[in-house]
């Protein structure tokens, strides 16, 4: 196997998380040198952008597509271009020259930002190698608070997060979903260029679109498991081989960093192992609880019928006892011939979380879950208009943005960016930006149609002129009642003032909710997943309020925010509440990720009817512009 640094291959491979570590470093290296904000800003909003990315930068790099991601510009993407090439970048360790080496380690400590990291490495001279180690030798020993601008107080804080970055490093992060789903998907698509592999998965988490995944795990159909090992072992992106199993399984590290598992399976049995596999463990267990009780026992191989009886001594308490064990084991092509065998219904592998669905199955009442063909537009989009905004301005033309909606079969398209920023702007000053837009607008519709006329297969997309609105803490919404009139939708959303109280938040969040102009309430619990909790609500409260008063949930298919989640998807669904789901893209190339919020909504047993957003345009504005 090669490994990046033995410089056998003619570029080099960096994963995502290293790419925006690198590029984390060169904005602490600017902040150290008091450089501009500007650049500073630069290189952080890059950093995070890489993070979130849903494609493998090097990936893009190979075809040439580095400049789709958004926040990497073109210097940027010239220095990741040599970094790819060469393996580093000479202009950054110019940046970095004269900088500790310590410092770029402590950087990943828990409350420590590029200032301290700098005077920790400089003051207490502490090297690279063991730097973490060393320096919580130093402030155990009480050195650090005697440091000019340190005290006791930051002396405990470096040693409470010396301690959280100790304990965080022994679970690792987990990948976010479209990620995840995205090394899966380019492993399977390899795959299947083999013409001895019939059929190829994703399992386990992935397979039932969970928001966060830890290993890939995928399944091959094949009547040659061995050839087919071999040939998965020539895929370019594998670093390491990690086990090559006799039983039928290869396990191997991708040169991103992420473990992969392959298991092989012969067609014959290949049903049974793609439902064990699949999980969850929640699921397969309470499965085997029923079956057993059918007289039934299940493996990755099949299913085998035994004699049981329920144990006399502890009625009631689900023991079971296995009397005859060598009766034969009957196997199966596919899962619904599985499931059929136990006298059941295919289930969705989405529903598959011991949350219900083997009685509903059984009874023959599982939800006919939304699909993503059955989605007609989304509402929560944010184009580069300069409209000023509050917060993060898009990076596409509403134009591209429109195209790319009628490639997607959209009825219609809502854009929503952030209300124009409340402090820098008088109230004329936000009409007069929100009357431009609606005057830009009005543009892009007409030669929207122009341009329509050529294709005449096309049926006309409908733009509509929103906007997502701050909730400020008290619950008033950021921008006036004058505005709001100028506008053809709104969703209100929190974006600051994440630490109130559940009581103090609730309030806020129905008082911006119980304004007539509000319809949605966007990505309600505020969640970014792997980074911080949402905030609390009462969501008896919100699903009642939002119930009496027609209001909508957004299901945000953002990666890191997945928000409404699941399980509380599936309580709104159970009262009635109407949910939406939106992209909330800030670039064209985000829209395509709306099937992620599909998968949240199917996980929170959402059918077609619960999404306005399936609903044709006029039924839409019925609800939506009234
Ligand atoms: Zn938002
Ligand atoms: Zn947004």
């Amino acid at each position: 196997m090669y490994d990046k640094n033995m410089g056998s291959r003619l570029s080099h491979s960096f994963s995502n998380r290293e790419i925006a570590k690198i590029l984390a470093d060169i904005s602490a290296a600017y902040e150290v040198k008091n450089e501009s904000k500007f650049k500073i800003m630069a290189y952080q909003k890059a950093a995070v952008s890489v993070e979130h990315a849903t494609s493998e930068l090097k990936d893009l790099w190979d075809d040439g597509k580095l400049d789709q991601i958004p926040g990497i510009g073109k210097n940027i993407s010239s220095y990741l271009d040599e970094l790819f090439r060469t393996g580093q970048v000479r202009h950054f360790n110019r940046i970095k020259k004269g900088l500790p080496p310590a410092m770029f380690v402590f950087l990943d400590i828990p409350g420590v930002g590029p200032k301290t990291a700098y005077a920790l490495a400089k003051i207490l001279k502490i090297s690279n190698k063991g730097a973490v180690k060393k320096l919580k030798e130093a402030a155990l020993a009480g050195k650090i608070k005697v440091m000019e601008n340190f005290g006791e107080k930051s002396e405990e804080d470096i040693i409470e997060g010396i301690k959280a970055l100790e304990k965080g490093e022994m679970k690792t992060k987990r990948m976010l979903l479209p990620y995840a789903d995205m090394l899966a998907s380019d492993i399977i698509n390899y795959l299947k260029r083999s013409p001895e592999v019939l059929e190829a998965h994703p399992l386990g988490s992935l397979r039932r679109m969970v928001a966060t995944i830890g290993d890939i795990d995928i399944s091959v159909c094949t009547k040659k498991p061995h050839e087919v090992m071999e040939y998965f072992l020539k895929y370019k992106k594998i670093k390491t081989v990690l086990e090559k199993g006799e039983k039928a399984l290869l396990r191997v590290i991708l040169l991103s960093g992420q473990q992969v598992d392959v298991r092989f399976s012969l067609p014959e049995s290949y049903g049974a192992m793609l439902q064990y596999f699949t999980g969850s463990k929640q699921h397969n267990i309470q499965l085997r609880e029923f079956s057993l009780r059918k007289g039934m026992s299940l493996s990755e191989y099949g299913i085998k019928k035994v004699q049981s009886s329920i144990s006399k001594k502890f009625p009631g308490r689900g023991k079971f006892k296995v009397q005859s064990d060598n009766l034969k084991v009957k196997s199966f092509e596919d899962e619904e011939g599985f499931y059929h065998e136990l006298g059941l219904e295919w289930i969705p592998p989405e529903l598959r979380e011991a949350r219900g669905e083997i009685e509903a199955s059984r009874t023959r009442k599982l939800p006919k879950l939304v699909e993503l063909k059955d989605i007609k537009g989304d509402l929560h989009v944010h184009s580069d208009f300069p409209i000023e905004p509050s917060h993060d301005l898009g990076e596409s033309d509403p134009k591209a943005m429109v195209e790319e909606a009628e490639r997607l079969g959209y009825e219609y398209l809502g854009f929503s960016e952030h209300n124009p920023s409340s402090s820098k702007h008088t109230e004329t000053q936000v009409i007069d930006l929100l009357k431009r837009k609606e005057e830009a607008f009005e543009q892009l519709r007409y030669s929207a149609g122009e341009s329509r006329k050529s294709r005449v297969q096309k049926l006309p997309i409908n733009i509509l002129n929103g906007l997502e609105v701050d909730i400020k803490p008290d619950g008033e919404l950021s921008i006036s009642e004058k505005c709001l009139d100028l506008l053809d939708f709104v969703i209100a959303s929190i974006h600051t003032n994440f630490g109130l109280n559940r009581e103090k938040m609730t309030k806020r969040v129905l008082k911006a909710l119980a304004h007539p102009k509000i319809k949605i309430f966007g990505h309600p619990t505020g969640r970014l997943l792997e980074e911080r909790e949402g905030y609390e609500l009462d969501w008896e409260a919100v699903f009642d309020f939002c119930l009496k008063n027609k209001k909508i949930l957004e299901i945000s298919a953002w990666p890191n925010r997945l928000d409404l989640p699941d399980v509380l998807v599936r309580e709104a669904v159970k009262l009635g509440v109407k949910l939406i789901i939106d992209s909330d893209s800030h670039h064209v190339d985000q829209m395509k990720l709306m099937k992620y919020g599909v998968s949240v909504a199917r996980r929170g047993w959402a059918e077609k009817e619960d999404i306005i957003n399936t609903l044709s345009y006029k039924e839409l504005s019925d609800i939506l512009l009234k």
